[in-house]
């Protein structure tokens, strides 16, 4: 499957562009983030031996997690979930909701400037693909059926993040 595609970023912070990020960003062929356009950068290669089978999936090919499946759903301790990519801390334990969907969902980042929300048309559907800002990692999708007080739902694979519990 070609999975080349132009995004059209949705910035609800102005990091990438303050970066000079421009306002299009693209994925290559395998669907994983040009590395030009972020901080942390990695082939594939190198992507593929630090992460785990599934966060490599989830974060550098944009695959998604069968629901049901993160352990990171049963995680209801204080503390920050966290690029599994390139530990930038993206949501905190606060945010955290019980979805129903069978995956990890919050209803705010920690910070508007730690991801970046494009336009994906895949698979038929228009929806908002959530990256980390730092790596460029696939992390999941925002929809606007979430609870108060944004109305935001986060709905994140679990294979992209990491728990790091409150001291
Ligand atoms: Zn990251």
């Amino acid at each position: 499957m070609n999975r080349r595609r132009f995004l059209t970023t949705l910035l609800l912070g102005g990091t990438a562009l303050a970066a000079g990020g421009g306002a299009l960003l693209t994925r290559g062929a395998g669907g994983e983030a040009l590395a030009a356009t972020f901080a942390v950068n990695k082939t594939a290669a190198e992507w593929q031996k630090i992460l785990p089978k599934e966060s490599y999936e989830v974060l550098r090919l944009a695959s998604t997690e069968y629901p049901g499946t993160s352990p990171l759903l049963k995680e209801h301790r204080k503390g920050v979930f966290a690029c599994m990519g390139c530990a930038l801390p993206l949501f905190a334990s606060q945010t955290k909701f019980e979805s129903g969907t069978g995956w990890p969902s919050f209803y705010q980042p920690i910070a508007k400037t730690v991801v970046i929300e494009n336009r994906d048309d895949s698979h038929g559907m228009v929806r908002v693909e959530v990256q980390c800002s730092r790596c460029g990692g696939h992390l999941g999708h925002v929809f606007d059926d979430g609870p108060k007080p944004t109305g935001l739902r986060y709905c994140m694979n679990g294979a992209a993040l990491k728990f790091i519990p409150a001291a």
